[in-house]
């Protein structure tokens, strides 16, 4: 996953994280202080980091930076204190049985998960692509900018999968 490790560095999670986090002295809870998803089972959100124009759940990221977890992974990250705002990676573990562990669990990794690292193309951002490919960008830098895959860059040119979708997109201020 080139385009991942280009784009979303371990340095870079990590200093989101450390520096958006309250300790809980009580607890022991590393409590994110920005933007929370909503979780199914509870009231309390887990907490969302914004990159690049997609959501990450911020527990899962915990998890993938200091426990080795692999953030593609369908499992589940739950809370062992039931918090689901919590990063501390002490206090998570990977689920491995959905119906046991389901209340210390937020239900939105498995089916929001996907949809980050196969980032949803709207008709819009197709257009947008065409005309950036038009202005001399590279696949590269596109891909890297959508957080997808080179791969997806020559498709869209080539209109493979994208034949519906008009050109004509021209704001050069988008560039
Ligand atoms: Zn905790």
């Amino acid at each position: 996953m080139g385009y991942y490790k280009t784009f979303l560095t371990k340095e870079y999670i990590e200093s989101k994280l450390l520096s958006n986090r309250l300790l809980d002295p009580k607890t022991n809870c590393w409590l994110w202080t920005k933007a929370l998803g909503r979780s199914s089972n509870t009231s309390n959100g887990y907490g969302i980091l914004r990159v690049n124009k997609h959501n990450y759940a911020v527990h899962r990221l915990s998890a993938w930076l200091w426990k080795g977890f692999s953030i593609e992974s369908k499992l589940f990250i739950c809370h062992k204190c039931d918090t689901p705002r919590c990063f501390n990676p002490e206090h998570l573990f990977v689920g491995s049985n959905a119906d046991n562990i389901k209340d210390k669990c937020t239900k939105q990794r498995q089916s929001k998960g996907n949809q980050i690292w196969t980032a949803k193309l709207t008709p819009l951002d197709i257009q947008k692509i065409d005309y950036l490919i038009t202005q001399g960008i590279t696949q590269q830098e596109i891909a890297n900018r959508y957080n997808i895959e080179r791969s997806r860059i020559s498709y869209i040119k080539s209109r493979k999968h994208w034949r519906h979708v008009p050109y004509g997109y021209d704001n050069k201020s988008y560039v």
